[in-house]
C-alpha cells in the first residue's frame, strides 16, 4: 500500500520578557532552583495575577510576522489538570479567544515555495521544571519556569515530510529571532516542538488518525522522530490495524516513542474563562503601532541584499543568518564605501573564528567602525592582504584601532617613494632573466618581480606603486 504522510505541529516559544506573564518575578533562566518565585507563580491560594503587558506587546507582533488576524477582544481561559510540576492544579491559557487565529508563512523547500498555514497563536504560561534524580531514587522541582510567558502556535496540517517541517521550524525561528521575542533554542527548551502526524493511504480524501509526539530537542531529533513514526503507522495500517489517537514521548537515544497517554480532549480539562482576569481590549491603533514596529524579516533583507550590494543569494542568506550580523554588515559597507570587502571579511574570517572560539549567537568581538578602518587601509594599498589578516586576528577580540596595531607592528606600507625605487632597483639587478624577458615582451613576468619586491619589503609597500616604480625603472 501507498502511504501520504500529513504533519502538523504544535510550538511552544518562550517569550525573552524581563519578568513572568502574572506576577514580577525574573523570567530570567538559569538561577538557583526557587529563588524566582512568589505566591502568584506558586500558586498560592488568594494570589491574583496581573498581565505583563510586554507579553502582549511580544505575542501580537509574532501574530503580524505570521500574518494572523488579531482578536480584538482576546480572553484567558483556565486549563484545568493536576500535574506535579503546577501547584496552581491549572494553567492559564486561552481557548475560546485566543490572541491570533488563521495566518500563514511561505516557506523555501527544494519543490519551490511551500505555504504552511496557522490555525491559531495563543498566550499562556509555563510550568514548572521537574528534576528527576536517578541517583537519589526522588523527583524535585523547580518553580522558577512557573508563570514564565509562552506562545504556542498552531499549525494547519499542511506539512508533509521532514524537509518542510525543517524549513517551517527555521524560517519561524528566524522571525522570531528577529523579533528579539524568543532565543529559540531546542536544546534548552526556549523552543518546544510538538509533531502530529498521520498516514493516508494516496488519493485517499479524509485524513487518518493522527498521534503526537512530544520531546523533541533538536532538528535531527525531529527528522528521526518523523521517520521512525511513518514506519511504525505504516506498519500498523498494512496488517490492518488501527493507529490509536495518543501522545507518545520520543526518546532519542533509543531512537524510538514510546506512548505516554491517551489523547485528552478539550472536554477533559474542564477550560473556563478565567474568573481572576478581565478580557484585554486591544484597539486597532495599537495593533497598528506594533505592525509599525515589526523590522524588515530575513527573506526580504536577502532580496534587498541581493539587490543593493550586489551579492549572491547564498551570501546575503550568510550575511543575514542573525540579524545582528546584517546590521554589523549595513554599518560597516557605509562606512567602508566597500560592500564586496566587508562581506567577505564577515563571512570568511569573522565567521570562522567565530567558530573555532564558539563565540555565541549575535557576538561580533569588534566594532563596525574598526573593519571599515581596516579595509580602506587595505584599499588605500597602506597595508597588504596577507599582513591585514594578522591586523584582523589581532583586533578580533581586542576591538583595538587597526591602524594603531598596523602602526606598533610595523605592517604599514612605506610610502617613501625614494627608498621604494630602490629596493626595485636591487630586484631588477638581482633577476636578469626575468627582466630580460619582461623586456623582450613577456609583460606577465611583471608579476613575479612585484611579488619578489613585495617579499623584500616584507609586505609593507602598496603594490601598486611598486607595479609604477618597476615599469618606470625597466623601460617602457
Ligand atoms: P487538538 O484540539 O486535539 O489539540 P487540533 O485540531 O488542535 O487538535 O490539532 C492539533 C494539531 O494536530 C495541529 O497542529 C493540527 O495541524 C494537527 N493535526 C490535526 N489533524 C491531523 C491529522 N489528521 N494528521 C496530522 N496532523 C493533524
Ligand atoms: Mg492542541
Ligand atoms: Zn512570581
Amino acid at each position: 500500500m501507498n502511504y501520504e504522510t500529513t504533519i502538523g505541529l504544535e510550538v511552544h516559544v518562550e517569550l525573552a520578557t524581563k519578568t513572568k506573564i502574572f506576577c514580577a518575578c525574573s523570567a530570567a533562566f538559569g538561577a538557583k532552583p526557587n529563588t524566582q518565585t512568589c505566591p502568584v507563580c506558586t500558586g498560592q491560594p488568594g494570589a491574583l495575577p496581573v498581565l505583563n503587558r510586554r507579553v502582549v506587546e511580544l505575542a501580537t507582533a509574532m501574530g503580524l510576522a505570521l500574518h494572523s488576524k488579531i482578536t480584538a477582544r482576546p480572553r484567558f481561559d483556565r486549563k484545568n489538570y493536576f500535574y506535579p510540576d503546577n501547584p496552581q492544579n491549572y494553567q492559564i491559557s486561552q481557548l475560546y479567544a485566543p490572541l491570533c487565529t488563521g495566518g500563514y508563512l511561505d516557506v523555501q523547500t527544494d519543490e519551490g515555495e511551500k505555504r504552511v498555514r496557522i490555525h491559531e497563536m495563543h498566550m499562556e504560561e509555563d510550568a514548572g521544571k521537574l528534576i528527576h534524580m536517578e541517583e537519589e531514587d526522588r523527583t524535585v522541582i523547580d518553580l522558577n519556569r512557573a508563570g514564565v510567558p509562552l506562545i504556542e502556535i498552531v499549525t494547519e496540517p499542511d506539512m508533509k515530510n521532514a524537509e518542510e517541517v525543517t524549513a517551517f521550524l527555521e524560517t519561524l525561528r528566524h522571525r522570531i529571532l528577529y523579533l528579539q521575542a524568543s532565543d529559540c533554542k531546542l536544546n534548552e527548551g526556549s523552543m518546544r516542538v510538538d509533531v502530529n502526524l498521520s498516514l493516508h493511504e494516496a488519493g485517499a480524501k479524509e485524513l487518518g488518525t493522527r498521534t503526537e509526539m512530544k520531546n523533541l530537542n533538536s532538528f535531527r531529533a525531529i527528522r528521526r522522530a518523523i521517520a521512525s513514526e511513518e514506519a511504525r503507522q505504516a506498519e500498523l495500517l498494512s496488517k490492518g490495524e488501527r493507529v490509536i489517537q495518543e501522545t507518545r514521548r520520543w526518546d532519542d537515544v533509543k531512537e524510538e516513542s514510546v506512548s505516554m497517554r491517551g489523547k485528552e480532549n478539550a472536554q477533559d480539562y474542564r477550560y473556563f474563562p478565567e474568573p481572576d482576569l478581565p478580557p484585554l481590549l486591544l484597539d486597532q491603533e495599537w495593533i497598528e503601532s506594533v505592525r509599525s514596529s515589526l523590522p524588515e524579516f530575513r527573506e526580504e533583507k536577502i532580496l534587498r541584499f541581493q539587490k543593493e550590494y550586489d551579492l549572491s543569494l547564498y551570501d546575503a542568506g550568510v550575511l543575514c543568518a542573525e540579524k545582528s550580523m546584517a546590521d554589523f554588515f549595513e554599518e560597516t559597507a557605509a562606512l567602508s564605501k566597500n560592500p564586496k570587502k566587508a562581506a567577505n571579511w564577515l563571512m570568511g574570517e569573522t565567521l570562522r573564528l567565530k567558530r573555532e572560539q564558539n563565540l555565541p549567537e549575535g557576538e561580533i568581538p569588534f566594532s563596525p567602525e574598526h573593519l571599515a578602518k581596516l579595509i580602506r587601509l587595505a584599499e588605500e594599498g597602506k597595508l597588504n592582504s596577507s599582513l591585514a589578516k594578522e591586523v584582523f586576528l589581532i583586533m578580533f577580540g581586542s576591538d583595538r584601532d587597526p591602524e594603531e596595531i598596523a602602526q606598533e607592528k610595523g605592517f604599514l606600507a612605506t610610502a617613501d617613494e625614494d627608498s621604494l625605487r630602490e629596493t626595485v632597483k636591487e630586484v631588477i639587478e638581482e633577476n636578469p632573466v626575468p627582466v630580460e624577458q619582461y623586456r623582450s615582451g613577456t609583460k606577465k613576468v611583471l608579476g613575479f618581480l612585484i611579488g619578489q619586491t613585495m617579499k623584500k619589503l616584507g609586505g609593507r609597500a602598496d603594490p601598486a606603486m611598486i607595479s609604477r616604480l618597476l615599469t618606470e625603472e625597466l623601460g617602457n
